[in-house]
């Protein structure tokens, strides 16, 4: 049995399309975010693994200083690409719990809204470009 006057049902239909669409953006910037967590995991995971094979044969060029002083430099130099790595994971997390608590796409600073082309460009950025420059200048 149909009740449902037909003009309230174009309006309704008419409403959801809306709240899709809404949805349908932090869905795609979701996916986004969890895609480069992947990736960026992965990269963390070979990293690792190539910090731990060399370690091993270190004992091995003890009497070459030389040598080891650049192992160390590379060492040294990867450790800090790892930082990183870890640093855009923990990034990464906040914007996401951000996407569940609805606070995604605002400037931590100003506490306006990030332009999209720019969450585009960094989904998990959480500074707006005139904060962001504003800090770089410092
Ligand atoms: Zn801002």
């Amino acid at each position: 049995m149909q009740t449902t006057p037909p003009s309230a049902t174009a309006a309704g239909k008419r409403y959801n399309k809306l709240e899709r669409a809404k949805e349908m953006d932090t869905a795609k910037f979701k996916k986004m975010l969890l895609d480069e967590r992947d990736r960026l995991e992965l990269e963390h995971r070979i990293q690792t693994e190539n910090l731990a094979e060399p370690e091993a044969e270190l004992a091995n060029y003890d009497s070459h200083p030389a040598d080891t002083a650049s192992n160390t430099y590379e060492r040294t130099k990867e450790y800090a690409i790892d930082g990183n790595i870890e640093e855009l994971i923990q990034r990464i997390d906040d914007a996401l719990r951000k996407i569940e608590d609805g606070s995604y796409g605002i400037c931590d600073r100003c506490k306006t809204k990030i332009k999209l082309d720019r969450l585009r460009a960094i989904p998990y950025a959480t500074l707006c470009i005139d904060c962001q420059e504003s800090l770089e200048r410092y």
